[in-house]
C-alpha cells in the first residue's frame, strides 16, 4: 500500500520541483482526456528528478514520466502516484553535435537544425511533443525518423545517469529500449546530421506542415495515429496479398488500409470518433473518455483479428 503522506512530504522537500496535487490529466494531454493525478511534478533539474523518482520508490508509489502528452491516453480515474515531467529545454551545438534536452519541443530541435542547414529532421516538422517523447517512441514522418540522427541518449535509470549510443538504444519502427524500461527517464540526446541547403529544407518543411495541418488540424483533440503501421513481411499471406503494391512503402503498409476495410472511418463511441477521411485517427469530439477510446480500440482490433487474422498494435501509450 503506497504511503502517500510520506510521498507528499518527500516531494515537497525537493526545492526545484514544481509540485501540484490533484491535477486533471485532461488538461495536460492533447486528447483532452484523463482524470486527476495525485501528484504532478515538473523540474528542469536532473538531481531533483532523481530525488522525486527515489521518493516514489521509498513510498511504494507509482511514477509516470510524461512529455507533452501528445501520444498518451490517460485513464478516466486518473493516476495514483506522481506524474513527472522533465522540463529542461536547451538545444545547442556542443562539440560538433546537436545537443537537445528531453524537455525541449521536438519542433524547436527541428527548427534549430533547419536554421543551421542540417538535413534530416526537417521531415519531422509538425510532430507535436518533446524531444524525450520523440526518442522514446522513435518518432518519424515522411521517410525519416529521429533514430537516424541520434548519436547518444542520456537517461536516468533509477540509480544513476547513464548514456547509450545509437546501437544500444535498440531503435526500430516506433520502438526503442526506453519503451521496454518504463521507469527510465530520458534526459536528452546528442544528434549528428549531414549538411543540407537551408532554404530547400525550410521549403520542404513548410510543405509538410501544410499537409499535416490539413490532416491533423491544430485544434483537434487526438494522439495522432492510434495504431502503428505494419511490416508487410509480418502479415499472414492472405492479408499481405490483398495489399496493392503502391500501398507498400519501405516494407510497410498503413494500418489505416485494413482499418478502412473493416469499416473504421466515421465510427463513433460517445464523444470519441474516427475521422471520416483517415481510418487510423481517433479524436475527441468533446466530452470523450478513455473508456470510450479503449472500447473503440478493442472493437477495431477484434474486427481486424476476425477478418485478417493478425493484431494491430497501439502506438499510443496508456497512463493508469
Ligand atoms: C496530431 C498528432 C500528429 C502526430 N504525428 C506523428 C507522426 O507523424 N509521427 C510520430 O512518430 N508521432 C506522431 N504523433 C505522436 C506524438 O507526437 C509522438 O509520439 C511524440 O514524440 C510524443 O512526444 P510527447 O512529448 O508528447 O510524449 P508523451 O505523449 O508525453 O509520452 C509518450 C510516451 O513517451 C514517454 N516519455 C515522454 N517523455 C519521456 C522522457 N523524458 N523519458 C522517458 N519516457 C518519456 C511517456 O512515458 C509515454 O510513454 C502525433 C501526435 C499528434 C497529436
Amino acid at each position: 500500500m503506497p504511503d502517500f503522506d510520506r510521498l507528499a512530504g518527500a516531494l515537497q522537500a525537493i526545492a526545484p520541483l514544481r509540485l501540484e496535487t490533484n491535477v486533471p490529466l485532461a488538461a495536460h494531454t492533447r486528447f483532452g482526456i484523463g482524470g486527476p493525478a495525485d501528484f504532478f511534478g515538473r523540474t528542469a533539474d536532473p538531481q531533483a528528478l532523481a530525488s522525486a523518482v527515489q521518493a516514489c520508490r521509498e513510498a511504494g508509489a507509482a511514477c509516470y514520466v510524461m512529455g507533452d502528452g501528445s501520444n498518451v491516453v490517460a485513464a478516466d480515474a486518473g493516476f495514483r502516484g506522481l506524474v513527472l515531467r522533465f522540463t529542461a529545454a536547451a538545444v545547442k551545438i556542443d562539440g560538433g553535435v546537436v545537443a537537445a534536452d528531453a524537455g525541449a519541443k521536438l519542433q524547436s530541435l527541428v527548427d534549430f537544425t533547419i536554421e543551421r542547414g542540417f538535413e534530416g529532421l526537417h521531415t519531422l516538422t509538425g510532430i507535436p511533443g518533446s524531444v524525450g517523447g520523440a526518442i522514446y517512441g522513435n518518432a518519424g514522418a515522411y521517410g525519416n525518423s529521429i533514430d537516424q540522427f541520434i548519436e547518444r541518449v542520456d537517461y536516468f535509470d533509477g540509480a544513476a545517469v547513464r548514456s547509450k549510443d545509437n546501437a544500444a538504444c535498440e531503435f526500430a519502427y516506433r520502438e526503442s529500449v526506453f519503451k521496454r524500461h518504463k521507469n527510465w527517464v530520458i534526459l536528452g540526446g546528442a544528434l549528428r546530421l549531414p549538411a543540407g541547403d537551408r532554404q530547400a529544407l525550410r521549403a520542404r518543411a513548410d510543405e509538410i506542415r501544410q499537409i499535416r495541418d490539413e490532416k491533423f488540424p491544430p485544434s483537434m483533440l487526438c494522439a495522432g495515429s492510434i495504431f502503428k503501421n505494419l511490416h508487410i513481411r509480418d502479415l499472414p499471406a492472405a492479408a499481405a496479398a490483398e495489399v496493392p503494391r503502391q500501398a507498400v512503402r519501405a516494407g510497410k503498409v498503413a494500418s489505416a488500409y485494413f482499418l478502412e476495410k473493416v469499416g473504421a472511418k466515421g465510427m463513433r463511441n460517445g464523444g470519441i470518433a474516427i475521422a471520416s477521411y483517415h481510418a487510423n485517427l481517433l479524436y475527441n469530439r468533446g466530452g470523450g473518455t478513455a473508456a470510450e477510446v479503449r472500447a473503440l480500440v478493442c472493437e477495431l482490433k477484434s474486427r481486424i483479428r476476425k477478418r485478417y487474422g493478425f493484431e494491430v498494435e497501439e502506438e499510443v501509450q496508456y497512463i493508469g
